[in-house]
């Protein structure tokens, strides 16, 4: 009776806190390609600042006011390690009034919330896991921070290889953390939908590249994966077909979303609410759910 009573009541107060907006300022903006760009966020409190912690994987509600909210992927610490970074592509009405806004904006954050990637798997393993990352597009946004989290604990994960796909060469994101993260022994390969005249690289989708690789232990491998639903399904579908297990493929699902603590119902796929099961999961927990359409 006690535990449950005391379960109660910490649910009681995660809910009243999920619902408590921090301001913060936005202190740097970088374009990463035409729609598409990166945000340091200080807290404007200094004990929020000092309190904040988040998982890979997970994300905030920012809130512009008189606008709305949006849920964003954390892509990790802002450059000098006490903020938070943003990517956003510019689709609508909040996304398009933070560009707008850049630096020295005022904006909410709520947060961090849902499941993140599998780090306890990584840093618990027996033996060093390796890692396949897939990523198409501003995919690599929710995936940023696990890539910052492995090279925080490179000893303890074997091979790390980052697959990344673009539009087109001047899309893809990250470019200034590039050179840093194969100094930590990350391998990078890259493909793009649409070259132009500069692009001596590998042309066509990123299943391409995932099936050309050779995956010398899928027994230890872990998959994780962000992008368009489609890609993911595929991504899921080809490391299978690898051996890796399917309960060691992971992907990170986008759906409407409003309150972000599971109570609204907008994000419900099947019997997920992604906001609060999410949006990091099992690819064999969701995949018959991502094979009907419009869901
Ligand atoms: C868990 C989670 C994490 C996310 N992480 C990120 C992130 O890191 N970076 C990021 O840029 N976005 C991310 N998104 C998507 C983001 O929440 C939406 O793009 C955003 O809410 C759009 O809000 P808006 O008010 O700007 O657009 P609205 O005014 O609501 O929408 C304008 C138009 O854009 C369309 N639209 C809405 N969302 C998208 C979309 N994702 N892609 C294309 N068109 C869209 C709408 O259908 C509508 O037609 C994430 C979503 C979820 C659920």
């Amino acid at each position: 009776m006690g535990s449950n009573v005391s379960q109660l009541d910490s649910n009681r107060d995660r809910r009243h806190s999920a619902w408590v907006t921090y301001p913060a300022t936005v202190t740097r903006m970088v374009q990463e390609c035409a729609d598409v760009f990166t945000y340091d966020l200080h807290f404007d409190d200094p004990v929020t600042a000092e309190q904040f912690d988040f998982q890979p994987g997970q994300f905030n509600m920012l809130y512009v006011p008189g606008i709305g909210e949006s849920a964003i992927s954390i892509a990790g610490w802002a450059k000098d390690g006490q903020g938070l970074r943003h990517t956003i592509r510019s689709v609508g009405n909040v996304t398009d009034a933070i560009a707008r806004g850049g630096v020295g904006m005022s904006l909410g954050i709520r947060g961090p919330f849902g499941s993140h990637w599998p780090i306890e798997h990584l840093t618990q393993a027996k033996s060093p896991l390796d890692v396949v990352v897939v990523a198409g597009g501003i995919g690599l946004a929710p995936l940023r921070s696990l890539i910052e989290f492995m090279i925080e604990h490179r000893s303890q994960i074997g091979n790390v290889d980052l697959l990344l796909g673009a539009r087109s060469p001047q899309d893809f994101l990250y470019r200034e953390d590039w050179d840093r993260w194969t100094e930590h022994g990350i391998r990078i390969a890259l493909t793009v939908d649409r070259a132009d005249r500069s692009w001596q690289g590998h042309l066509g989708v990123i299943t391409l590249l995932l099936e050309q690789m050779t995956i010398p232990d899928p027994a230890h491998t872990l998959l994780m994966t962000c992008g368009p639903e489609v890609m993911m399904r595929y991504v899921g579908g080809v490391g299978a077909e690898k051996q890796i297990a399917l309960e060691d493929i992971w992907l990170t699902l986008e759906r409407n979303m409003n309150c972000a603590i599971g109570l609204c119902g907008h994000c419900q796929l099947g019997p997920e609410f992604i906001c609060k099961d999410g949006p990091v999961l099992r690819y064999g927990r969701v995949r018959q759910w991502l094979r009907v359409q419009d869901l």
